[in-house]
């Protein structure tokens, strides 16, 4: 029911799951921060896929590399050649603009000039540009249905639009001269390749093995007005499996099945989720098959996650820089070969941002609007709400020994400020999909403390033994 993300970014904003980077300041620009209940939805996100690939497959081991690498990996990697901005060249005075730029400038114009239903329209045009595969040719329809002149020249003789380089470079050591350049990476894979013969040399694996790892990507994009959907600086969930050439083909049905099937078991709709295969003429310089999984999104269906063969290429490319041998050898069958690549690469914000978008709901409830949060309960930044019901000893002293007993196991929060109505609705927009309230009808009753727990799905309410709770609540958590 949401037809744009202005809902779940207010939302976001107001309960504390994601700011503006440097607000006070006026923002940065596709930059964000995590607040309070953003940073621990994130990391039990980032927990649930480090469970999957890892502990769930006794072949795929872990690293963290760091975020700067030599300068050598992105010219093997083929960033430095070819990762690039979108720019269109006017034929006639010969100058090079960035085609998002010209389109801005031409909306500002119609602005200036009181058009406002059309800049509106090229607007959202801009805004909803498609991903990197697709943006060179969005933007050139653009300026070609508008028919936007060169600034310069008034000529309206245009190339077609051509990407250039999107890394961030910044300096390296005390001299800071052009030497010394160094990129934030870009994508977080290359520190897997270029970890690959560490990995098997230490960690008695065999091919077929996988290398995970999350972190931090650093990308200038060009079209970032999507929330956190497309960020400057965002984080990467990567997993890299080694597997023999020629079964290349089999693996990469298998983990995009294997992939699609995760998001589904986390809890979102399948209806909002569906695999896009790239068409051949759309595949990156390393790709030989590559598919996004993608969910439909209030902005439309978009990736979430891509799942890529990536051949032998970039081993191949680091051993040819690098000039390390980078092959394996079967010892079973007495055969060398140089592993082909099997990649799975989500980003851990729009998987943030997807969870938020299918789990959000309004509900009419007795002629009034509940907002709810209805995701995965592992997933939600607090798991358990402890409620005494009004501010006496006898409730708020039993609220705490239940809060002590319980945040071992759980993310809980004590409230006692408002009205029941009122914490109950604050746990609804959190996403918290247990709430404790303890009441005078539990502690005076005859026999063993009782409270009552309120389920944020339907809204139903159990009176539960204080012993039982746990259980209750693990048994309420199970998937
Ligand atoms: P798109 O085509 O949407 O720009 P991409 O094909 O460039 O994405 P990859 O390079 O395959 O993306 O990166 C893998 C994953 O990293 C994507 O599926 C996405 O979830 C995430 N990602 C990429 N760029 C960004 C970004 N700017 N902000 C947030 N997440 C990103």
């Amino acid at each position: 029911n949401l037809d744009n993300l202005d809902k779940i970014v207010s939302l976001a904003k107001a309960r504390g799951f994601i700011f503006q980077s440097s607000e006070i300041y006026g923002g940065l620009s596709a930059v964000y921060d995590y607040g309070p209940l953003g940073v621990e939805l994130k990391r039990n996100i980032r927990d649930a896929w480090w469970k999957e690939m890892t502990r769930r497959h006794d072949n795929i081991v872990g690293v963290d590399a760091a975020i700067f690498m030599h300068p050598k990996v992105w010219e093997a990697s083929g960033h430095v050649g070819g990762f690039n901005d979108p720019m269109i060249d006017d034929k006639q005075s010969k100058k090079r603009y960035r085609a998002d730029m010209l389109i801005e400038q031409y909306i500002e114009k119609l602005r200036s000039d009181d058009k406002h239903e059309e800049a509106n329209a090229i607007q959202e045009k801009l805004d909803t540009c498609g991903s990197r595969k697709s943006l060179t040719e969005d933007l050139y329809e653009i300026i070609m249905e508008n028919e936007i002149r060169a600034p310069e020249s008034g000529a309206f003789d245009w190339t077609e639009v051509r990407q250039f380089n999107l890394m961030f470079k910044t300096q390296f050591g005390a001299t800071g001269s052009e030497d010394d350049g160094v990129y934030l990476r870009p994508e977080t894979a290359q520190g897997i390749f270029v970890n690959y013969k560490n990995v098997l040399d230490t960690a008695r694996v065999t091919v077929p093995f996988g290398i995970a790892q999350t972190g931090k990507a650093f990308r200038n994009e060009v079209v970032a007005r999507q929330f956190v959907f497309r960020m400057r600086e965002f984080e990467q969930m990567e997993m890299q499996y080694f597997v023999k050439p020629g079964t290349d083909e089999d693996e990469y049905e298998k983990w995009l099945e294997k992939r699609l099937e995760w998001h589904k078991f986390m809890g979102i709709r399948e209806e909002n989720l569906r695999t896009a295969p790239h068409p051949e003429d759309k595949l990156a310089h390393y790709a030989r098959a590559a598919a996004d999984i993608q969910y439909k999104y209030p902005i439309g269906w978009q990736e979430v996650e891509g799942i890529h063969n990536r051949t032998d290429f970039d081993l191949t490319q680091h051993q040819e820089f690098s000039g390390k041998k980078l092959d394996y050898y079967d010892q079973k069958n007495q055969e060398r070969f140089t592993p082909y690549v099997i990649e799975t690469s989500v980003g851990l914000d729009r998987l943030t941002l997807m969870v938020l978008c299918d789990a959000y709901r309004e509900e009419e409830v007795d002629g009034d609007t509940r907002t709810v949060l209805k995701m995965n309960p592992k997933l939600a930044p607090t798991q358990v709400g402890i409620f005494p019901l009004i501010k006496k000893d006898k409730l708020q002293d039993l609220a705490h020994k239940i809060e002590k007993e319980l945040l071992e196991e759980f993310s809980v929060l004590y409230d006692e400020s408002g009205s029941i109505g009122k914490r109950y609705r604050r746990q609804d927009e959190a996403g918290t999909p247990f709430c404790i309230t303890v009441d005078f009808d539990g502690v005076e009753s005859e026999g063993e403390d009782t409270v009552t727990i309120r389920y944020r799905d339907d809204m139903s309410q159990d009176r539960v033994p204080v012993s039982r709770l746990s259980e209750v609540i693990r048994d309420g958590m199970k998937d």
